[in-house]
């Protein structure tokens, strides 16, 4: 399961170079190249970090920057913002204005990436840690393992992505296409009712004992992780 990031940038060789190798991260990538459609896409959905352009057509990176700060809604997204060299002057109005770090044109993946993960590191450390926990539930990403209250729990491929994904935000509620998204991806034709039968595995895997279901489904919306469950434990 992967974070999601919004990319705010209008140079086409950028974009693309961004777009693969954030992906070939694991990272889930939406690339915008102005900042009026980017205002548009993180309202519709939040990405958990924003690779921002200092300089766009339309609204520039710094307004958006203001704006994603003034918003309740996009109050909390990280911001990475991207200027070019000898704009060292920006680069400062940047933070002033909320940018949590900023890199230099022209820069190198490598480098990329470990911004990316610090930031992330340090604003949703269920994201990029290895072992995500929830009450007496334990995955870890890493040797691709759940345990439920110290027994293990076997999980099919799909299944673990979906519990990882719940696990991302407890209490979120996640709608089906928001999970179909985020764990078979956006290329992949899935009915929605899919998503019921993977749950159900889930659950069933899960709950093997007849435990207490910590997975809640909400009518007409989607499935959530129910927090009261992660409390009580
Ligand atoms: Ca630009």
């Amino acid at each position: 399961m992967s974070a999601r990031i919004l990319v705010v940038e209008d140079e086409e060789a950028l974009c693309a170079l961004l777009d693969y190798n954030l992906g070939k991260e694991g990272f889930t990538v939406d690339v915008r190249k102005d900042g009026e459609e980017a205002l548009v896409a993180m309202l519709e959905q939040k990405p958990d970090l924003i690779l921002l352009d200092w300089m766009l057509p339309k609204v520039s990176g710094i307004e958006i920057c203001r704006q994603v700060r003034a918003r309740g809604e996009t109050r909390d997204i990280p911001i990475i913002m991207l200027t070019a060299r000898g704009e060292e002057d920006d680069r400062i109005r940047g933070l002033d204005t909320g940018a949590d770090d900023y890199l230099t044109k022209p820069f190198s993946m490598t480098e990329l990436m470990a911004r990316v993960r610090a930031v992330l590191r340090r604003t949703r450390p269920t994201l990029t840690g290895d072992v995500a926990t929830f009450g007496d539930i334990i995955l870890d990403r890493e040797t691709r393992r759940v345990r439920r209250g110290g027994r293990e729990v076997h999980l099919g491929p799909t299944e673990f992505r979906l519990l990882d994904c719940l696990l991302q935000r407890p209490g979120r509620v996640f709608s089906r296409e928001q999970l179909l998204d985020m764990v078979w991806g956006r290329d992949v034709y899935v009915e929605a009712r899919t998503v019921d039968v993977h749950v159900g595995r889930l659950r069933k895997a899960l709950n093997a004992r007849g435990e207490r279901d910590p997975i809640r489904t909400v009518r007409a919306a989607g499935y959530a992780l129910d927090e009261t469950y992660g409390a009580a434990v």
